[in-house]
């Protein structure tokens, strides 16, 4: 059946067993993050065997997936009230920045008689999740109140970066969090086990020795899944960027004037697209489209292949310039950044899974 994802699990493994050897060789313990490839289970299955020591994702039902796990499970999109009581359940460590889920969190640890740990999120700049960090009497605040909650464990701290703000995690910034933790352990005599220092945005620090001392933590997804670090968009030295390839099928091929005819409006997403004059030229259509990738994010492996648009169900390719005689009914096969991926990996019920060794 296609379209269909080919997942490479040797170049999975690579990919798992570089980033464990770069995030832990610095010091850090490592959450690997599946929610770019929707916890997929075989993907699991290597994370199990390895020496991570988190598998962390941003929805609940994903983690459900993990029971029985040995490593510890972590809730990375802040939770909802009214999901407190699976929280509990299905998550080990969750992130947090409302009092009033923690206390919802507390209640449902109570019922449960588990402790819940948390790390509070501090914003230091991107403008998603946390308290900003410039409001520290907030902070204070916050850690005062959590700490009177019996059932829930003030674990430590945590920032995400280039998420919204696309703000780049530096020594600079990074140490204001290093710093705000070393405050609150000294006004509450407390220790705070883990400094959570971001994502696979953080991971360039390692390798140019700037990942501030007290960072102890690192929630790596993109970079384990595609091999590239993504602050400043660079494949990682070793990693493999094709773990992950789609592989569909031509519907349509056909030579067509590159501009469309009559007055045109919006595409069938309320865009108004802006077309290029190539003149007459060789397009392919493959069955797959926006309900299963992003566009703007697939690569095809013939490099002489461009994408030209998509619709739901439709991609349009332009082959004019390929040296392969391309058929009605040819295999197309391209790899994928991480908005396809995650998309390709949603798309389940249309896009089916293989796997190689
Ligand atoms: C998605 C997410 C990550 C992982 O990000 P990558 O760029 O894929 O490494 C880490 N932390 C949080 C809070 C996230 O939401």
């Amino acid at each position: 059946m296609y379209p269909r994802l080919v997942i490479d699990l040797k170049k999975v493994k690579n990919n798992l067993d570089k980033t464990i050897k770069m995030v832990k060789g610095s010091g850090c313990s490592l959450m690997i993050v599946t929610k770019g490839c929707c916890a997929d289970m075989e993907v699991y299955k290597l994370l199990e065997e390895s020496d991570i020591d988190y598998l962390a994702d941003s929805r609940i039902q994903n983690l459900k997936k993990y029971e029985g796990t040995k490593k510890g499970r972590v809730l990375l999109r802040l939770p909802m009230m009214s999901e407190a009581d699976e929280v509990v359940r299905y998550a080990d460590i969750s992130l947090n920045s409302e009092i009033e889920t923690i206390k919802r969190l507390n209640e449902a640890a109570a019922k449960q008689d588990k402790k819940h740990k948390i790390l509070l999120m501090i914003d230091l700049g991107d403008l998603r999740e946390g308290i900003f960090f410039k409001d520290e009497d907030e902070i204070y605040h916050a850690v005062e109140d959590i700490l009177e909650l019996s059932n829930i464990e003030l674990y430590g701290l945590g920032v995400n970066l280039t998420c919204y703000g696309a703000v780049i995690p530096k020594k600079e910034n990074l140490s204001v969090l290093v710093e705000t933790a070393a405050k609150i352990e000294k006004k509450f005599n407390i220790k705070l086990q883990m400094i959570s220092g971001g994502n696979s945005s953080s991971v360039y620090l390692i390798g140019r020795n700037e990942l501030p001392e007290g960072i102890n933590n690192l929630r790596v997804g993109e970079a384990f899944l595609l091999g590239d670090e993504t602050a400043y968009s660079q494949m990682l030295e070793g990693f493999c960027d094709d773990a992950f390839t789609l592989e569909a099928e031509i519907i349509e091929l056909k030579k067509k004037q590159s501009i469309p005819v009559g007055e045109t409006g919006v595409d069938a997403f309320g865009n108004k697209p802006v077309y290029e004059d190539l003149g007459i030229i060789k397009r392919a259509i493959i069955a797959v489209g926006r309900q299963d990738v992003d566009p703007e994010n697939l690569h095809p492996i013939d490099s002489e292949i461009s994408v030209l648009g998509a619709s739901s169900d439709h991609l349009i390719l332009n082959v004019d310039n390929s040296r392969i005689d391309y058929k009605v009914g040819d295999i197309v096969k391209l790899k994928l950044s991480y908005s396809s991926l995650l998309r390709a990996t949603t798309s389940s019920s249309y896009v089916e899974r293989v796997y190689v060794n």
